[in-house]
């Protein structure tokens, strides 16, 4: 250490504290980096790589951003993941005793912005604190943009839950030190958040009043790691966070990251954006607190009929008053993003233009709560008593702020006329001295007679008369001569002088006391925050449920009939995404029916029929009005269900790098563990992605296993004809198939779900529709006529002995049992028949499955 320099050794034991985070050490009007932290930003960044002399014998590597373009660069780190610890000169330069003395005063880390340029509008930011236990997690999110906290538990596979965490936008994680070393590597493979350790997790007594509603000391602990956290990295108090919210596991649908990628809630798959995603088709909000709370709502299904009911109401309601709701919207327009706003205020570094905001947000309220009383239902009623109209506050705004007010709070032309006395008094002066200045120049023309004098102002000579060369000689004795140009001469009088030093010294105490009242006034309104934030999200639950009936209107959608007995009844329903994206063709509405004796269905038909499509229709339908919204249907009745699981036969693999059968297996495996009898599962061509018996024997076992040990629910779509057979065997399931008819050799498709089975699989037909080279196709036409003659007239493939063989093995079998069984068979009638059966099957014109069928049947006859 004592070889650098005394400013270098400052450097080096701050940085030792901030060891994970990118040191920016402010030097005058820069940050500056050095050592490590200078060769990685500098490529980062792609800035200049230099070097300075820091009392060693090497040089010090050292890169810099200025001061007042620093919030680009930050962005860029924190957007990469990094954390940025920003140092500041706590002295004034000028008073300080040898090194100026530094300290880090906050250090901005993904989940912990708050600015609005690294943040989006209509997303959360959040910040997850995490407490594991055995195989359970506790976990606390937190967004600190909007000071929204919400605590909840877990139970399951960590890779699972990883996956949710990022589904529900999770930016960054705290755990302990054994989390982020098993975590650290899989997480930061993704991109999608950063891992921090954060040891301690007491709750501090400060804290206290935040976590009231929790009960489990698990999630009390994630809390207080949550709470260091923010404390070490923020470094000031936040009295814009919320008490938590405890999101109970039994009052939400339980949606893993599979279901919700695999459903395109929020985001489409292929395109990896919101465009094609559910939330993008429900989309009508007009604030974005309105966007982002439509986005958790989507994301948490309700599971509790009454608050779905209430929301259904309102949406009803709505809808039936299209005036109220247009003049809602209009109002809506005017409400800017009050929850970053006043986390702003919270933090201190609200600007004059965001009161502004505030203030103008506020204007909109009383409008908004008179449109929302003529409403009816308890909904409306709730929402119109949360919201509080500030008249007293916005008027106070009114009074203090100007309309048009800078972002910068040092500038000046902040404070309104009359609000404060004494700055009336500077704003007099000034202006007195300005306009004696401005009459000055005609005065002065005629006093001299010189028709071109001007007076003039710059920064460096203060206020001028200026005089060209040509009419020097006029020019009278009591000018005093100040600057010299190429053509004109510049001169000042005592009483210009005078005036001048009026009127800057008004200024000056303008723009000083400006400062003062203003932060005076952001002061006051943190006595509101909570207040504010009551109204926000009054406001934003107001948004969205204006955005589903605008949307439920659009698109003719019904409101469906929560059953209490598990029973879907819908008519006419269709999938939303779809119907909104076609453009030409008109969308084919399917009824779906399930019930107790009916709670599987099997669905076959040509590839792109429209199987898939069809199965993610009931579940969006589900999600939809799960959320409070009307449902794309003629009618619809359907149970609330407790979780939906989306299974797509050997899809991609987005983490793991395993294989993508294994992860199809992964996923299904966590269906089958997780499902009860409230559940909805969709298997989509589930077997897939292996080879053909292997895939056919795993479906039937899935499906037999849902069927006996489950019923949940389950709608499974199989190119497998041969699982069909299944109907006769297990009573619950039954058939269905999309249909298509080929029309002159070639396919149509009706995309009409009709209870039976497809007999073909046309899968050639679709390769013809796809164009492949005519070629290709007939030869597939010859292979597969081929195959169709082999399964008639010879045996299984994986056979070895020759067919003949096998027949004569198989009858000497069949004697030896019939023999041996001679006395049984007088006792029983019923195995008499079994044996008959038995005796007439032909076991070579059977496939295995069919075998495999037959004798599960007459082993249950057996039982
Ligand atoms: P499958 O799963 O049977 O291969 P998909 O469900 O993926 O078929 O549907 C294929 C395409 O058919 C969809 O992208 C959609 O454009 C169209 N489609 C599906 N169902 C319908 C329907 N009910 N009405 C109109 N078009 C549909
Ligand atoms: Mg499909």
């Amino acid at each position: 250490m004592s070889q650098y320099t005394p400013m270098i050794q400052q450097y080096l034991s701050i940085k030792a504290a901030h060891q994970d985070a990118f040191l920016f050490f402010r030097l005058g009007d820069f940050y500056e980096m050095f050592f490590e932290d200078a060769v990685k930003a500098a490529q980062i960044l792609e800035i200049t790589l230099t070097s300075r002399d820091g009392g060693s014998k090497d040089r010090i590597p050292m890169c810099g951003v200025p001061y007042h373009s620093s919030a680009g660069y930050i962005k860029n780190l924190v957007e990469n993941g990094h954390k940025v610890a920003i140092c500041e000169q706590v002295e004034d330069p000028k008073q300080a005793v040898g090194v100026v003395k530094r300290e880090v005063i906050q250090i901005i880390t993904p989940g912990t912005v708050i600015d609005d340029h690294l943040l989006q509008d209509r997303e959360n930011n959040y910040l997850v604190s995490i407490e594991k236990e055995g195989d359970s997690y506790a976990y606390v999110l937190c967004d600190l943009s909007t000071g929204e906290l919400k605590g909840y538990t877990y139970t399951g596979n960590e890779l699972s839950f990883i996956q949710l965490l990022f589904s529900q936008g999770v930016k960054e994680i705290v755990g302990d030190k054994d989390l982020h070393d098993t975590w650290k590597n899989t997480v930061s493979q993704t991109g999608q958040a950063s891992v921090s350790i954060q040891e301690e997790n007491t709750l501090e007594d400060q804290f206290q009043h935040l976590v009231e509603t929790l009960s489990h000391p698990a999630l009390i602990r994630a809390a207080g790691r949550l709470f260091h956290y923010l404390s070490y990295t923020q470094k000031r108090s936040f009295q814009h966070i919320k008490p938590v919210e405890f999101q109970q596991n039994d009052k939400r649908m339980k949606l893993d990251a599979f279901s919700k990628r695999n459903l395109e809630l929020t985001e489409s798959i292929r395109a990896k954006g919101k465009k094609g995603s559910l939330l993008w088709l429900l989309d009508a909000t007009m604030t974005a607190m309105g966007a982002r709370k439509l986005k958790q709502w989507v994301e948490e299904p309700l599971f509790v009929k009454e608050t779905i009911e209430k929301r259904l109401q309102l949406v009803e309601n709505l809808i039936g008053e299209f005036f109220v709701r247009e003049e809602i919207k209009e109002q809506l327009k005017s409400v800017y993003d009050m929850e970053r706003l006043i986390a702003k205020i919270s933090y201190g570094n609200a600007s004059p233009r965001d009161l502004v905001q505030l203030k103008r947000s506020l204007v909109s309220v009383p409008i908004l709560k008179e449109k929302i009383k003529e409403i009816s239902g308890t909904y409306a009623a709730e929402i119109y008593e949360k919201m509080k109209d500030h008249k007293s506050l916005a008027q106070y705004l009114d009074s203090a702020i100007h309309d048009e007010a800078p972002i910068n709070i040092k500038e000046g032309g902040i404070i309104k006329k009359g609000y404060n006395e004494k700055l009336d008094e500077y704003k007099d002066a000034s202006l007195n001295g300005k306009a004696w200045i401005a009459s000055l120049e005609q005065q002065e023309k005629s006093a001299t007679g010189i028709k071109s004098l001007k007076i003039g102002f710059n920064k460096i000579f203060g206020y001028y008369i200026e005089v060209t060369k040509s009419n020097l000689s006029q020019v009278p004795d009591r000018y005093e001569r100040k600057q010299t140009l190429a053509n004109a001469e510049r001169y000042v009088t005592p009483e210009l002088k005078e005036k001048e030093r009026i009127i800057l010294e008004a200024e000056e105490k303008i723009s000083g006391l400006e400062y003062t009242l203003f932060l005076e006034v952001r002061e006051y309104v943190k006595e509101y925050i909570p207040s504010l934030q009551k109204l926000a999200t009054a406001i934003s639950e107001l948004d969205v449920i204006q955005s589903f009936a605008a949307i439920s209107e659009q698109y003719r959608y019904v409101r469906p009939t929560v059953s209490e007995n598990g029973n879907v009844n819908i008519i006419g329903g269709r999938h939303p995404v779809v119907e909104k994206v076609m453009d030409a063709q008109e969308y084919v509405p399917n009824d779906i029916c399930l019930n107790r004796e009916r709670s599987m269905l099997l669905i076959t038909g040509p590839n792109m029929a429209g199987k898939s499509t069809y199965m993610r229709q009931l579940a969006l339908t589900s999600v939809m009005m799960q959320i409070g919204c009307f449902v794309p249907a003629e009618e619809a009745e359907l149970p609330m269900f407790d979780q939906i699981f989306t299974r797509i036969g050997a899809a991609d693999d987005l983490v793991g790098g395993q294989s993508t059968f294994m992860v199809e297996m992964l996923e299904t495996n966590f269906a089958l563990t997780s499902a009860t009898e409230n559940s909805l599962i969709l298997l989509d061509e589930i077997g897939r992605g292996t080879s053909t018996y292997d895939g056919m024997a795993l479906a039937q076992s899935i499906i037999e296993f849902i069927h006996e040990k489950i019923s949940a629910k389950t709608l499974f779509s199989t190119h497998y004809h041969e699982l069909t057979v299944l109907e006769q065997s297990l009573p619950s399931l039954k058939n269905v198939f999309v249909s298509a008819v080929e029309e002159k050799g070639s396919l149509v498709f009706l995309h009409k779900v009709i209870d039976g089975q497809a007999d073909k699989s046309f899968g050639i037909q679709v390769a013809e529709l796809a164009e492949l080279p005519q070629e290709v196709i007939s030869r597939a036409k010859t292979i597969l006529q081929t195959y169709e003659n082999q399964e008639k007239n010879e045996s299984l493939p994986i056979q070895e002995v020759s067919a003949a063989k096998e027949e004569e093995i198989q009858e000497s079998q069949l004697s030896l049992f019939t023999e041996q069984s001679e006395s049984v068979r007088k006792r029983d009638s019923k195995e008499l028949d079994i044996i008959k059966e038995l005796k007439s099957l032909n076991v070579l014109e059977m496939t295995p499955l069919d075998a495999m069928n037959t004798l599960y049947k007459l082993q249950k006859k057996l039982r």
